[in-house]
């Protein structure tokens, strides 16, 4: 009698479209009580071996002839979900299985094989990554005031390393070189404590003081709800301050109260020791963090706590939520409107997308918090397919900051060439004069250029997608990256006839040259890609800026996020027009979802706010949405565009993207696929382009793209899939398909 099943169904774990299907092998009678769903195995494929993961088993099989197993390579990997999850998001985003199944491996990715030879037996061993003996040794601070001799200099530069938290020897010795001597020396003296890596688990926050507040009834409101709804998501909309994360801390403590596990997702940005911190104050060492800063075996590490059930609250960037917690049952994704949250390589997926769909097929619950909720989850809510809640306060005694709006044309118009309207000039030397804090935003996006007229804030668009048209220096031509309309360059501008209409935008180099000129005694710190790169970048500016007493915090994007700082009195956004002008259809959307953010930086502490937009469109419904603390005034607009343009979510949206070095070969095959798209439409679809896309040549690369509408729900990753198999791209073309894009680049 045999109890076991007889037949494995294995995917290979091979980046190809052709291996998208499982494949049948014979389990050997001396490996059958070891199989498990979720198993790495090796197994014979043509001449070769490969690795592959077991997704099911099976009495019989309608292959004869079956090929055996030759190996358990280890334990379970992954989630008992791992499978139905991949084969879902394969289907549904147009993606390889094999891509799809990897979101589930453990860190390290593709597992590597070794053959090993014991008395003659072979046996084959996966190869896991491993934390190395530099990274195992945990360097915390202990006396702040200590000062290194003179010319102690390595010694000064860990102790300001170590200023931000505790910090792996393997992580300094990767900043700064050799540290062992100089650490040794610090540890002697008493200025640190060197520890194994045990009581630490991976990231270097240090923990916040926890105070469990007393919910408002607000907050209290919404943790029942999400108690109260397994298997529902609920949009959480509450601005910055309103106490969400404290939402999420009580809706996870109720989670593990039932003896369930919760994955937090975070935007990469934001997963700051500040974040972590409050996650562990609370849950202490059931955190597991995942983040991309983490060296692989670190990342192994903290994957292994979850997968032993050693972690039952998993923080992290968005393949987090893919851990491999034993019994899930609450999902938070916080700052839902992220566009972080889509991955940009294939599988090309939406963590909230997906996040949803398990919510849909089990009782998993889902919390999507944000100040500024995605036009998708509103639609939702409007559907009644999701649940809202709301934190329409901040819990904090202090108000929202003031905003005022600064209409740039009007200063231009008025004799005033600099970057810095009067209204901002004046809000910096209250700065200076109060010896407070602010912070200025430059909002870039480097690769799109649009024109703008100085005098009245004119920007060509396109007249049927209702998207900024880019401008190309080559041919002096406007095109719009949608629909692949082109015209030439105006020379005045068509709304008023001023000359001076000009490409938009400056560098951060740029404005800090023009602050330093006019206020030569302010202390400046810079937070932009140049400025932060390399480990630990971002926090040293931040902990720069935190040290001063006074002073302008300038950067991009990634000054918005996350900054809690009580100091800081003035948010100075200096061009809010660039994303305003992003050739996306949800440029509005963006522009609004960034500001708010911005401006939820000011007066979080005693001091009121004061929050100093700059634009050259005053009357933009993201400016006056802003401007009024009023989210309607742009949705409400935006809905009724998209709904007539024919946008998401009221269209679901691809985007197919050819690329390849040679322009001809990439403009046949464009056309080819988008006839072949045509030619097997859906009734009610629509295919725009092929146009060139928004980033026309990357490196040496030549893009365009296409884009399919179709009704919401509409199973367009099947459509594109099954064209794309009947239409394969020819040598040297790369076909990326993205179902709901976020992006046109
Ligand atoms: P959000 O995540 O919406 O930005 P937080 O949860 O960070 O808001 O809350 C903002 C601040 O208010 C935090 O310092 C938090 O500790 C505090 N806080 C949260 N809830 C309460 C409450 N019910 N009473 C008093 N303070 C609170
Ligand atoms: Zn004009
Ligand atoms: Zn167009």
């Amino acid at each position: 009698m045999d109890m076991h099943p007889s037949v494995a169904r294995v995917v290979i774990d091979v980046r190809t479209r052709a291996l998208d299907e499982p494949f049948d092998y014979a389990i050997p009678v001396d490996l059958a009580d070891r199989i498990a769903i979720g198993c790495p195995v090796l197994v014979p494929l043509g001449t070769r071996r490969a690795v592959g993961f077991v997704v099911g088993v099976a009495s019989d099989s309608r292959f004869d002839n079956l090929r055996p197993i030759e190996a358990i390579l280890g334990e379970s990997l992954s989630r008992a979900d791992a499978y139905d999850l991949a084969r879902w998001i394969a289907d549904e985003y147009a993606a390889p299985l094999a891509e799809a199944m990897r979101l589930f491996l453990p860190p390290g990715g593709t597992p590597k094989v070794v053959k090993r030879e014991v008395d003659g037996a072979v046996t084959w061993d996966l190869v896991r990554p491993t934390v190395s003996a530099a990274e195992d040794r945990v360097v915390t601070l202990l006396d702040s005031s200590y000062q290194p001799k003179a010319g102690a200099r390595l010694q000064r530069s860990i102790l300001d390393a170590l200023r931000m938290g505790p910090v792996t020897s393997g992580e300094l010795a990767a900043e700064l070189g050799a540290v062992s001597a100089a650490l040794k020396t610090l540890e002697q003296r008493g200025a640190v404590e060197v520890t194994a890596r045990r009581r630490w688990r991976g990231e270097s926050g240090r923990a916040r003081e926890d105070t469990a507040h007393t919910l408002t009834t607000a907050q209290r409101d919404a943790v029942e709800k999400i108690c109260a709804s397994p298997g529902d998501v609920i949009v959480l909309e509450g601005v910055t301050g309103s106490g969400k994360t404290e939402v999420y801390l009580r809706a996870i403590e109720h989670t593990l109260a039932a003896g369930r596990d919760a994955i937090v997702l975070v935007p990469e940005i934001s997963l700051t020791p500040q974040t972590v911190g409050r996650f562990r104050a609370r849950f202490g060492n059931l955190v597991a963090v995942l983040h991309s800063r983490l060296s692989v075996g670190e990342r192994f590490d903290q994957w292994s706590l979850a997968a032993q059930g050693d972690a039952k609250v998993v923080v992290g960037a968005r393949s987090a939520l893919f851990a491999p917690v034993r019994d899930l049952g609450l999902v938070i994704i916080d700052e839902e409107h992220e566009s972080s949250y889509k991955q940009s390589s294939a599988p090309r997926y939406h963590a909230r997308d997906v996040a949803a769909h398990i919510a849909e097929s089990s009782s998993v619950t889902v919390v999507l918090g944000s100040a500024t909720p995605s036009m998708e989850a509103r639609a939702a809510v409007d559907d009644c397919r999701w649940v809202s809640a709301m934190l329409p306060e901040r819990v904090t005694a202090h108000g929202l900051p003031e905003v005022r709006i600064v209409d740039m044309g009007a200063e231009f118009g008025g004799g005033n060439r600099s970057m810095f309207s009067s209204a901002l000039g004046d809000a910096i030397d209250a700065v200076r004069q109060r010896k407070s804090k602010g912070v200025l935003f430059l909002n870039r996006r480097g690769f799109a250029s649009f024109l703008l007229c100085r005098e009245c804030g004119y920007v060509p668009r396109c007249g049927n997608c209702s998207v900024s048209l880019t401008y190309h220096e080559r041919g002096d031509r406007l095109t719009c990256h949608h629909c692949g309309h082109t015209e030439p360059t105006p020379v005045t501008c068509p709304r008023c006839e001023s000359p001076y209409l000009r490409r938009f935008g400056a560098g951060t180099q740029r404005v800090e040259d023009e602050i330093r000129a006019r206020w030569p005694d302010l202390a400046v710190v810079r937070m932009d890609a140049d400025t932060t790169s390399g480990k630990g970048g971002h926090e040293r500016a931040l902990a720069a800026f935190e040290d001063l007493e006074s002073g302008l915090l300038l950067g991009t994007q990634m000054v918005a996020k996350g900054l809690d700082y009580p100091e800081v009195t003035l948010v100075g956004v200096i061009n809010a027009d660039t994303t305003m002008h992003l050739p996306d259809f949800r440029a509005a959307e963006r522009t609004y979802q960034l500001l708010e953010q911005v401006s939820g930086r000011a007066g979080r502490g005693e001091d009121p706010g004061l929050v100093v937009v700059q634009t050259y469109w005053p009357d933009h419904p993201a400016i006056r949405a802003v401007a009024a603390r009023d989210a309607e005034i742009l949705y409400a607009e935006e809905r009724e565009l998209r709904a007539s343009v024919g946008w998401a979510p009221y269209r679901r949206v691809a985007n197919i993207v050819i690329s390849g070095e040679t322009s001809s070969t990439v403009t046949s095959y464009s056309s080819t696929l988008g006839a072949a798209l045509t030619e097997n439409l859906p009734e009610g679809w629509e295919v725009l382009g092929p146009s060139d896309a928004a980033l026309a040549r990357v490196k040496r690369a030549y893009r365009r793209h296409l884009i399919i509408k179709a009704e919401p729900g509409a199973a367009l990753g099947p459509f594109v899939r099954e064209v794309l198999s009947r239409c394969p791209a020819p040598a040297g073309i790369a076909v990326a398909p993205d179902i709901d894009p976020v992006d046109f680049l």
